[in-house]
């Protein structure tokens, strides 16, 4: 993939878009969207606990940290403890890893907006553009400063998609919920046999609080869904592994969706219902717009045109009694080599056209280089009559290799029937 700012192209694999082709990721961007809504409508946030950059760097600074600094327990020793070499050391080592990760992510994100064998080569010798050096040092910034520090702050406090979120979903999506059926009342082991020999009710949630310690955003799923909740599902791991020392079913944490949470507390049967109008709508919006990019992609033309007619004047009353307009006409040629183009108009009975610096009269014949758009001024001139002040003319385009055409539409504007 290439981001070309300075050719104006973008390629992707074997595709080369255009500039005029933008209307390519305007669909690729709603399709984004879209899967992003339909993810949320079946299983709430996967996307920020499973596919968001901010939580995976997040993964990824912290696996390092584990590595160099120990599990949690070790972690917070050392934090209370005094500032030994040892610690001095270690913490040395996790920021350097840490920039490292960073400084590697700005460099490759760098790396889509120029050639990259090229940029590497004149980044390593020193002869880099310093915009390059810039946003490198910049992403490295952002990198380490987001995931290395700032880390669920920003889903909490930065982040729209929450806002946005819990406006989408539904009581079908699946989220990280606690089973209030099963967990509650808590009570401890001890607490909750006493209690059942009693035959009083107990639930499984020993109120060990392993779910909340290992929240990285610090909250407690057992009071509910709740907008910090990334479910990345931590706290679903930690319960389970309590439940398996305990001897009891695991998933007291798990995925369910409002209408199950309601539904075990009524003591009804839970139900699934992923295909449902929102999203149907949404899948269907996928494929629609998914189905256009593709239409749009394989039969795009190796060759387009654009006309644009004079804004001012509209026309022009000739001595000899013509009636003229301009038009400026690009021609894009997305062929690898050069290619020769002809010109005619249609619409108008008997209307001249002229490309500006070849002769008239004379097939109007021009040429465009490889992979290049050309500007030509085009004049069309009509000495018999027009059938209204604005007529519909069109410029056809021929590739005389292929003999494949191209067409673009305008109007001819005229004073009123001219003689
Ligand atoms: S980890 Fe499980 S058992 Fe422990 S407090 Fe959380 S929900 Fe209750
Ligand atoms: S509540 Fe559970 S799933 Fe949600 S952020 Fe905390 S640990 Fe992750």
């Amino acid at each position: 993939m290439l981001i070309d700012f300075p050719g104006r192209r973008f390629y992707f694999f074997f595709i080369e878009i255009w500039p005029q082709e933008v209307y390519f990721f305007t669909g690729l961007l709603v399709i984004a969207a879209m899967a992003l809504f339909l993810m949320n409508a079946v299983a709430g946030r996967i996307w920020c606990g499973y596919l968001c950059p901010q939580t995976v760097w997040t993964d990824l600074f912290l696996a390092i940290e584990r590595m160099v600094e120990g599990d949690r327990r070790q972690q917070i020793l050392a934090a209370t403890g005094p500032w030994t070499a040892q610690r001095v050391v270690r913490k040395g080592i996790k920021h350097f890893l840490w920039l490292m990760v960073a400084w590697w992510t700005g460099g490759a994100w760098v790396l889509y907006f120029a050639d990259a064998p090229t940029l590497v080569k004149d980044l390593a010798t020193g002869h880099a553009p310093l915009l390059a050096y810039g946003w490198i040092a910049a992403l490295t910034a952002t990198t380490y400063t987001l995931a290395g520090h700032m880390r669920e702050q920003v889903c909490t406090y930065m982040c729209p998609w929450p806002r946005i979120q819990a406006a989408l979903t539904d009581e079908y999506a699946l989220n990280v919920a606690y089973r209030f059926d099963r967990g509650e009342p808590r009570a401890s082991v001890k607490k909750s046999e006493q209690l059942k020999l009693e035959g009083l009710p107990a639930g499984d949630c020993i109120d060990c609080r392993q779910c909340v310690n290992v929240c990285p955003t610090g909250i407690d799923i057992r009071d509910g869904a709740q907008l910090e909740c990334i479910q990345c599902g931590l706290c679903i791991d930690a319960c389970d592994n309590v439940m398996e020392k305990i001897g009891r079913a695991p998933r007291l944490i798990g995925y369910d969706s409002d209408v199950n949470l309601k539904r075990r507390i009524e003591g009804l049967p839970p139900v699934e219902k992923i295909v449902r109008s929102r999203t149907i709508l949404y899948a269907a919006i996928i494929a629609a717009v998914g189905g256009i990019i593709l239409y749009a992609l394989l039969t795009r033309h190796a060759f387009d045109i654009s006309i644009i007619h004079d804004r001012n004047p509209v026309f022009v009353r000739m001595a000899d009694g013509a009636i003229r307009n301009g038009y400026t006409m690009r021609i894009l040629n997305k062929q690898l080599d050069t290619r020769r183009f002809a010109l005619s108009v249609d619409g108008i009975a008997g209307a001249v056209v002229e490309i500006v610096g070849l002769p008239m009269g004379a097939a109007q014949v021009v040429e465009v280089g490889p992979d290049q758009s050309r500007e030509f001024r085009v004049l069309v001139s009509n000495y018999e009559y027009a059938p209204a002040p604005s007529s519909p003319i069109v410029f056809h385009l021929k590739d005389l290799e292929t003999g494949v055409w191209a067409q673009a539409k305008d109007h001819f504007r005229a004073p009123e029937r001219v003689r």
